[in-house]
């Protein structure tokens, strides 16, 4: 099932799309501001972003550029209304999939949403490689510069999403909720302990902490 982040302030358009989005077979969640919305579709959870421009905090524009700053390539739709539809096209300098102008019929949107995430599907991949450290996703295996280590699934889970955001800052409730589900506790220590028996066995240096935020793993 595809996975789409609603960013939208508006409680009726944000309830509007998550209906119709749920009545054709996608799953929804919203977030109503723009830190939020960096937070969520950064943490890799969603197959698409449909951002609103005007959210509080952290406007769409912003939103979108730390996103591909960042190197996020989550497809994004945005929402703008039908008088800054110029300025909307000035302002994504192509970081943007499409932009919709508000109000649109949501079969318009609909339609948008299954194109982007169409023209998303590219081929899977299955080994993740950092430096010399690589993780064959289909196989389980792990290797460090040549060497095979072993790791428990939890292990392996962590250092998968490490892999995936290699070089960026994550933070325990990313970590917590990536490999651990959302209802875990957040004061847990769990992610500690892990980040731990994984520098064991990958090297002590790769996954450097960032003080009083989380950690990360070293291109
Ligand atoms: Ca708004």
């Amino acid at each position: 099932m595809n996975r789409i982040l609603i960013a939208e302030d508006e409680h009726r358009i944000a309830s509007f799309l998550e209906k119709g989005l749920r009545g054709n077979g996608f799953a929804t969640t919203v977030v109503e501001d723009g830190v939020r919305a960096y937070d969520y579709a950064a943490g890799g959870d969603f197959d698409l972003l449909i951002l609103d421009i005007g959210l509080p905090l952290r406007d769409g524009f912003s939103v979108l550029r730390r996103l591909r700053d960042a190197r996020i390539a989550i497809p994004v739709i945005i929402l703008t209304a039908r008088d800054s539809v110029a300025d909307t096209v000035a302002g994504l300098e192509g970081g943007a999939d499409d932009y919709i102008a508000k109000p649109f019929a949501f079969e318009e949107l609909l339609a948008r949403v299954r194109l982007r995430l169409r023209a998303d599907r590219v081929p899977e991949v299955t080994v993740l490689r950092v430096g010399d450290l690589s993780l064959d996703l289909r196989a389980r295996r792990v290797n460090v510069g040549g060497q095979a280590v072993d790791l428990s699934t939890r292990e392996f889970a962590l250092a998968e999403v490490f892999c995936r955001h290699p070089d960026q800052v994550l933070t325990r409730e990313q970590l917590l909720s990536h490999v651990w589900g959302f209802d875990f506790d957040p004061g847990s220590n769990v992610v500690d302990v892990y980040v731990r028996y994984l520098r064991r066995k990958i090297g002590p240096d790769r996954i450097q902490t960032i003080r009083g935020t989380g950690y990360r793993l070293r291109p």
